[in-house]
């Protein structure tokens, strides 16, 4: 387990990296999201122990990488942004090179070469010099040489950046084996790829964390969605008629094909009301109506992706977004 606490890091009067502090379970695969220059790199760095932090904690299993940081290096694979390459060595030479420099020895190290070849599927490359290599092989050799020597934690710095759409699903199939065996941290611009392959998220803008989330969590909206032939004022009548339907008491009303649709916001329900759209929730709101001579149309809840999350982030817009109260 990684524990981050109050982790940050300034370049000269600049902070890259806000102070934040998370926890990273083992098997875990955790997304790091934000825009160009929000801190990504910078955090991955800090991780893998190429860049000292200006403030905070890292330890990996209780040990403090401070006092410590081979402990965690010596559990590490890291496949940097540009994957130090030597474009006249050829595949094997460099996998053979990269294992001697992590310390592997013997038949440890044939073994290491051996097994990150195979789960790279860099068979048919082995003798080709890298610099003959297309961009999605590079990648492939870089991801090799993060894999020797078994990582118990793999930080990768945009894995999938320049591979054409086929090399891209082989890498999330790699990234997802690779994830039985090891935690994986990694960085990506591609939503569908967080979607596809991650547990969690850690969303960044400016350097500063704005989401740690489960990424099921994320998809909630806390929006539930009615469409019904009950006017405005009968819908807030019914709710203001049932306590049990406090947590529904602000939403917002448009008309849809000739039906009333309510948009309800559950995010401003209280302990007594929670924020969630339970089963339990939405039968009552379907019983209420139901009780009131209403029809209903629809109910469902509203679900995010995570382009919107994203947008809703980095929009500084959204800090002031006005909740319309129309109940
Ligand atoms: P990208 O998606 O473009 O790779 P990123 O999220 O990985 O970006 P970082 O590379 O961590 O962002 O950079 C965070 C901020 O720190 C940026 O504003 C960047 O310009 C700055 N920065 C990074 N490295 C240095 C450095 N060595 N010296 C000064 N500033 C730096």
């Amino acid at each position: 387990m990684l524990a981050i606490t109050a982790l940050a890091r300034n370049y000269g009067d600049f902070q890259a990296v806000k102070p934040f502090t998370t926890r990273i379970e083992r098997g875990e695969i955790v997304g790091l999201l934000g825009h160009n220059g929000a801190g990504k790199t910078t955090i991955m760095k800090m991780l893998s122990g190429y860049l000292e932090p200006s403030q905070g904690r890292i330890e990996y299993n209780n040990i403090d990488l401070t006092h410590n940081p081979k402990f965690l290096q010596q559990r590490l694979g890291y496949l940097p942004e540009s994957p130090p390459i030597y474009p006249e060595m050829v595949v094997a030479d460099y996998l053979d090179y990269a294992a001697s420099l992590k310390g592997l020895k013997g038949s440890e190290r044939e073994t290491s070469v051996r097994k990150a070849i195979s789960d790279t599927e860099l068979q048919s490359k082995l003798f080709a010099p890298i610099a003959t290599l297309s961009r999605g092989y590079k990648q492939r050799v870089g991801v090799a040489q993060a894999l020797l020597g078994s990582p118990e934690v793999l930080i990768l710095d945009e894995p999938t950046n320049g591979l054409d759409p086929t090399q891209t699903l082989q890498m999330r199939d790699l990234i997802r084996k690779l994830s039985e065996r090891a935690t994986v941290i990694l960085s990506t611009h591609i939503m569908q790829e967080v979607d596809a392959l991650c547990d969690r998220v850690l969303m960044l803008r400016q350097g500063e964390l704005v989401i740690d989330e489960k990424i099921d969590a994320l998809h909630q909206s806390h929006q539930l969605v009615i469409s019904t032939d009950l006017t405005p004022g009968a819908f807030k009548k019914l709710i203001a008629d049932e306590p049990a339907l406090a947590a529904c008491k602000e939403w917002q009303h448009a008309t849809v094909q000739q039906h009333h649709q309510f948009t309800i916001n559950l995010a401003s329900g209280d302990q007594n009301s929670p924020a969630t759209a339970s089963n339990e929730l939405c039968a009552l709101l379907a019983k209420a109506i139901h009780k009131n001579d209403g029809a209903l149309f629809e109910l469902r809840r509203a679900s995010r992706d995570l382009e919107s999350v994203f947008k809703e982030v980095n929009n500084p817009a959204s800090d002031k977004k006005e909740v319309k109260h129309a109940a």
